[in-house]
């Protein structure tokens, strides 16, 4: 899978361009209570799901596939439960607590919960909380066999040469290859300990940008 995964450098991008247009769709679609749930946030958070992912990639240190296996989970749910409507309001919690199951069950190095919710803006009990629910929603499934992930790592792909979505897939590929974050060698016990850049703090910024409700 990871050499694979070379041929598609910007997959950020491009996952994020789908999950965007897949937010702008259901936008319109009215929620109603039975629909609200715990990924839902009061108000779309301030940082688009492409910043949201890249800050992912570059402080979780996950492997690129746990970015497919990502939007395996979340199309799952989509499957299987059918009132849930993906949209500006959940998208983010769903994106960090899948890459969040994705690392913890594909990668062999992975942090805690508590960091990851640092990463996405999200407290560590209510990390916790979106874990288990994740799991719920997806009945407790994350194996992904390698024919589907790779159906879905084709179909990211084949995004790119698609012009359909006029999307800025392809120009950002010289700048998501040139982002830091997804280098491989690092040690997780250090990288816990190091603090976040200043303008980038993990705690303040991201928990508002979110739309963080306590
Ligand atoms: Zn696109």
């Amino acid at each position: 899978m990871s050499t694979r995964s070379e041929e598609c450098s910007n997959i950020i991008s491009v996952l994020a361009c789908v999950l965007q247009q897949l937010c702008l769709r259901n936008d319109r679609i009215q929620t109603t209570n039975r629909n609200i749930s715990k990924f839902h946030a009061l108000r779309p958070p301030q940082i688009s799901i492409k910043d949201y992912l890249a800050r992912i990639a570059r402080y979780a240190q996950c492997s690129k596939e746990c970015f497919v296996l990502a939007l395996v989970y979340i199309d799952r749910i989509i499957q299987t439960n059918h009132s849930f409507i993906v949209n500006s309001l959940n998208i983010h919690r769903l994106i960090i607590t899948s890459v969040m199951l994705a690392a913890k069950f594909f990668d062999d190095q992975y942090f805690n919960n508590d960091y990851y919710g640092k990463v996405g803006g999200v407290p560590c009990h209510e990390m916790n909380s979106l874990e288990v629910e994740f799991l719920f929603m997806n009945n407790f499934t994350l194996f992904v066999t390698s024919e589907t992930y790779d159906q879905y790592f084709t179909e990211l792909c084949s995004h790119v040469q698609s012009s359909a979505c006029g999307c800025t897939c392809k120009g950002d590929a010289a700048a998501a290859a040139a982002a830091p974050g997804l280098a491989a060698g690092y040690d997780p016990a250090a990288a816990v300990g190091v603090p976040i850049q200043a303008g980038q703090a993990m705690t303040d910024g991201v928990a508002q940008a979110t739309g963080y409700q306590s």
